[in-house]
Parts: structure tokens; sequence; C-alpha cells
């Protein structure tokens, strides 16, 4: 019998193939979404005008309308917002992006780069 994978412990993560995609249950998607102003422009939540304006008051915004959970100014870091679930705001209850077109760089390098590069929380059991 396969361990369980724990989407908080990497150890216990799958080595990715192709394919292992075809039966995902979105793990990679309860992990914390850390975003550039690049990438919200990409998402559609902000304009360069905006971003270019004031990085403190697009968070500001952004933390209002509770799109953002934390902003860190000195590395321009937008920490996207979650649900009382633990999944990332734009993971649909068929637990398919819903911004997949327009979803941030991370995502799209996503296991390439991550908390354990090439490897995966493939079939995390759901809470
Ligand atoms: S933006 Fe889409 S692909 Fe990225 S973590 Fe959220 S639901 Fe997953």
């Amino acid at each position: 019998m396969k361990a369980e994978v724990h989407v908080d412990r990497p150890s216990t993560w799958r080595k990715y193939k192709n394919g292992l995609c075809e039966d995902c249950q979105a793990g990679c998607c309860t992990l914390p979404l850390e975003v550039s102003a690049l990438d919200l422009i990409q998402m559609g939540l902000t304009t360069e005008e905006e971003a270019g304006l004031s990085m403190k008051a697009l968070a500001k915004r952004l933390k209002k309308e509770k799109l953002i959970d934390a902003f860190h100014l000195k590395s321009g870091i937008f920490v996207i917002a979650r649900t009382a679930m633990g999944d990332c705001l734009f993971l649909g209850k068929d637990r398919r992006c819903q911004i997949y077109e327009k979803r941030p760089q991370v995502c799209r390098s996503f296991p390439k780069i991550g908390p354990r590069p090439g490897f995966c929380p493939h079939k995390i059991r759901l809470k």
C-alpha cells in the first residue's frame, strides 16, 4: 500500500510523471500562492496603471476585496487568499482552476518549481 500524501509534508509527495494531472485533486492549489504585480495584471486583478501608482494602495484594495491575505512590501509579493478549506480562491468546486488561461507564472511552472521540484502532492485526502 502506498503511503499517504500530505500537502504540508513534501517528503510524502509523488514524483511527477506525464499523465499524473489527469486524476489530479488539485493538491498543488492548496499550497500558499505567492504572486507578483505582473501576475496580478495577468490574472485580471489589477492594471499596469494601478500597480504603477502604489503597490501599498493596490494591496490595501485587494485585501479589502478579500482577494489577498497578505502583501510583503520588501519583496513585492502578494499572497492570494484561500478559502476556509485552505484552497486557492480561484479553485472551483470541480477542483479545476477557474482562471486557467490567466493563471500566474508559478502555477504554470509547478512542479518544476515549488517546495519540492519534480514532486507533487498527488491524490491528497480532501478535508
Ligand atoms: S490560480 Fe488556479 S492553478 Fe493557480 S493555485 Fe489557484 S486554482 Fe490553482
